[in-house]
């Protein structure tokens, strides 16, 4: 079976193409890879309300990041300072993820 790969990970930086977040950059918080989905810090929020477990404590509201498909993202690069493809470079045998705009190592 093939590996699935998201060309993503965890701590990237990457910013929102398409949605209600659009143009707002963010750090992956979590990815997952079957799902193709990632959470992102602070964005794709959503209020829920957790209820009070014993009596006479008080219910609280909480943001809970909702899992964003890949699609909507793209990586940042910090070399480029851009929204941008990543690929693959072989060099030296070892598998590097690199920029497809400016070819640096992202
Ligand atoms: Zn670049």
């Amino acid at each position: 079976m093939a590996e699935i790969n998201l060309k993503l990970k965890k701590g990237d930086l990457v910013k929102v193409v398409s949605g209600k977040e659009k143009g707002k950059q963010a750090k992956i918080l979590k990815t997952f890879p079957k799902r193709r989905k990632l959470i992102l810090e602070n964005l794709f929020l959503v209020k829920k309300i957790r209820r009070p477990r014993k009596a006479g404590e008080k219910g609280e509201i909480i943001n809970l990041a909702m899992p964003v498909s890949v699609s909507k993202v793209m990586l940042v690069c910090p070399s480029c300072n851009k929204a941008v493809r990543v690929g693959y470079s072989f060099k030296s045998k070892e598998k590097t993820r690199v920029c497809k705009s400016c070819g640096n190592k992202v």
